[in-house]
């Protein structure tokens, strides 16, 4: 069994920020990771909202962050945590790899996952015109017609984005109001081959082996038009990724983790950081705040149960 003074779960931004904390404490972290590091920012274009740095690129970003946790002696496993226990000195959380990790505190850092828009052959044309990440699958749209669903910032940088390769860029958002950045909605609307379609959400796929088109179906009216387009980008937000971590914490409504400011949950010594807890803003800022947040208060309680012991 591998041991480390705080587990923390998730190598994203909130993560690998509680890593580079803990160790700076003193403490040994080992951070698990299903996927690969960075979490959603390393598939984003361009990072121009985080302090102090002007622009990056997500995934230099995400590669510099989990450089300077590694640097520090964190320990970046890539391997999923598919069960936790609660023990006598603290957790132990078991890898789909048959590996086991004991620590004293666990930091949930697991973020958030994409939202699917859960209509017919959507899972099935996966890869295969439907994709929920412009800056992975773009460049195999180019020259083509796609669309975006959406109408968050993820929604409006993904359009963006595929402006740049794609022949036109149909972005198709449930109402009028855009809850993107304005200066991003701005600059969008000045491009020739974008063309919003607002009122309006996707319904229905086209195509048995590839995506052929996608039918819209008016928020207001219910009337419905197709739309010949190869590529669909779903960007409509997140939800949750608590996965195995939602039955050893209380969660909200909507499966996010209850957490205070202290990123502390109702379990002693298991604390939530970044988009995975409840919280009003989710950005790239507030998950690296998090994580050094709830990496401190993680140390803290190290420091009284020894204490008390
Ligand atoms: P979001 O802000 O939650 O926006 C989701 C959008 O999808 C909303 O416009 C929503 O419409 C729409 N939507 C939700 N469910 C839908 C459905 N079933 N059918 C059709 N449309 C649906 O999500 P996001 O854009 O992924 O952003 C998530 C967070 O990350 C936000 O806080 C965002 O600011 C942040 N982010 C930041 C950056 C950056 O700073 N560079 C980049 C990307 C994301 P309604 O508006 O009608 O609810």
């Amino acid at each position: 069994m591998k041991q480390a003074d705080v587990l923390i779960a998730g190598a994203g931004p909130a993560g690998l920020s509680a890593a580079i904390y803990v160790q700076r404490s003193g403490k040994k972290a080992i951070v698990l990771e299903g996927n690969t590091y960075g979490g959603q920012i390393i598939n984003t274009p361009e990072v121009e909202n985080y302090p102090g740095i002007q622009k990056i690129s997500g995934f230099d970003f995400a590669t510099a962050l989990y450089g300077q946790a590694a640097g520090l002696g964190a320990e970046v496993v890539f391997d999923r945590g598919i069960g936790v226990e609660k023990t006598a000195g603290g957790f132990i959380l078991k890898g789909a790899s048959g590996e086991e990790y004991a620590g004293s505190a666990l930091i949930i850092a697991t973020g958030a996952r994409n939202r699917h828009l859960g209509i017919s052959g959507e899972d099935e044309l996966l890869g295969r015109g439907i994709s929920y990440c412009a800056t992975c699958d773009g460049a195999f749209f180019k020259g083509k017609e796609v669309a975006v669903q959406g109408g968050g910032n993820t929604a409006l940088e993904d359009a963006m984005f595929l402006s740049q390769y794609c022949s036109h860029v149909y972005l198709i958002h449930r109402r009028e109001g855009f809850r993107g950045e304005p200066g991003q909605l701005e600059a969008l609307r000045k491009k020739e081959n974008v063309t919003f379609l607002l009122n309006r959400t996707v319904t229905e796929l086209e195509g048995a082996e590839k995506l052929t088109g996608v039918v819209m179906t008016d928020t207001r009216t219910g009337e419905k038009t197709s739309l010949p387009v190869s590529g669909l980008f779903v960007a409509i937000g997140q939800e949750p990724d608590a996965g195995v971590f939602r039955e050893m914490v209380s969660v909200d409504e909507k499966g996010y983790i209850i957490a205070d400011e202290s990123c502390r949950t109702s379990e002693p010594g298991i604390f939530a950081a970044g988009d995975v807890r409840t919280k009003e803003v989710r950005q790239l800022a507030t998950a690296a705040s998090d994580g050094a947040v709830a990496a401190l208060a993680a140390v803290k309680h190290i420091t009284e149960m020894e204490s008390a012991s």
